[in-house]
């Protein structure tokens, strides 16, 4: 690589995209630029549904980036390299612009107004001014703070640079935003926390949704947790729910929500707009349909 080259080698080299090394170099490079252009970004939305009547409560945003080249790279992918890489501010700060402005237009078109929840990164959360931007933002689209739910995972929590995140947490609380804990169970953070911490509701990992309703140990878990969230007021989606099975289960121990390819996979915002319209109108269609049966 030109690395092992030295400063002084000046002829033009053809990075080999099997060097991890130049490979990430040059998708990091790719990536400021698509943020730069905003045009191979997108945020895709997957919808939450509450177990009673199947209606859709909620959304998950989620990052997409269609890379020139490579097509669709994945955030599990592109997010570890943005937060080495400085990038994490300004592509979060992407996010949130894009679900402000989108659940405006949704506002401006009399939709249903339901919660979008984004996904807050640890490098996010200690940057002092997340919770001045995100303010400034919503206020600049006139969207009410209870709209925008923040998704922190245990890791977020329990990261060092994030410091002390009790504060930080509460304040956002109290400016009205819904926080929930992303990837619940799959953390080694201790159970304390869940009293400490000012948090609305858990979602359940998909880890422990997967081989229900024939794992017993999976089941267990998943009871469990339902109950003490259930004594600590809080509320629970279980992600990852693939089938009816799983679904009439979950709905069985009592959980209040779901979200899931059963429902619907995530999915741009003109295809979840036409969700919010059906929802509107009372009008269901997909596997979704069935939860009310
Ligand atoms: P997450 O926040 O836990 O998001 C849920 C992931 O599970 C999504 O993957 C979603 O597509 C996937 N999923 C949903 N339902 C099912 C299902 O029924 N079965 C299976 N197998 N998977 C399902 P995705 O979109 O690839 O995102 C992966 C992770 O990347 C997210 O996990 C989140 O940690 C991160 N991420 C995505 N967008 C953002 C973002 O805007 N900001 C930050 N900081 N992280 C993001
Ligand atoms: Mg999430
Ligand atoms: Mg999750
Ligand atoms: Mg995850």
């Amino acid at each position: 690589s030109a690395k092992r080259h030295g400063r002084n080698h000046h002829k033009r080299f053809q990075p080999a995209l099997d060097e991890p090394g130049d490979r990430q170099l040059e998708l990091v490079n790719d990536l400021r630029a698509a943020l730069a252009h905003g045009d191979q970004l997108e945020l895709h939305y997957q919808t939450q549904h509450s177990l009673k009547d199947g209606s859709l409560v909620g959304m998950e945003a989620l990052m997409r980036w269609r890379h020139p080249r490579l097509g669709m790279v994945s955030p599990g992918d592109f997010i570890p390299l943005a937060e080495r890489h400085g990038l994490m501010t300004p592509l979060g700060a992407w996010v949130i612009e894009q679900a402000a402005s989108q659940l405006a237009r949704w506002q401006q078109a009399g939709l249903p107004r339901v919660t979008v929840w984004v996904n807050i990164s640890a490098l996010q959360l200690i940057q002092g001014d997340l919770e001045s931007r995100i303010s400034a933002c919503l206020a600049r689209y006139k969207v009410p703070t209870r709209l925008l739910g923040l998704e922190l995972t245990e890791s977020v929590l329990l990261d060092e640079r994030a410091g002390d995140v009790y504060p930080r947490m509460t304040s956002l609380r109290d400016k009205g935003h819904q926080i929930a804990i992303d990837d619940f169970g799959t953390g080694y953070s201790s159970l304390s926390y869940l009293k400490r911490l000012p948090v609305d509701k858990l979602k359940l990992d998909r880890a422990f949704v997967r081989a229900l309703p024939d794992d017993q140990a999976d089941a267990a878990i998943v009871g469990a947790v339902l109950a003490m969230a259930k004594g600590l007021s809080l509320t629970v989606v279980a992600e990852g729910v693939e089938t009816p099975a799983q679904r009439d289960y979950l709905r069985k121990l009592g959980c209040p929500e779901v979200q899931g390819f059963l429902f619907s996979r995530p999915v741009t915002s003109g295809e979840v707009e036409a969700k919010l319209r059906q929802e509107a109108t009372g009008v269901y269609s997909g596997d979704g349909a069935a939860v009310a049966s």
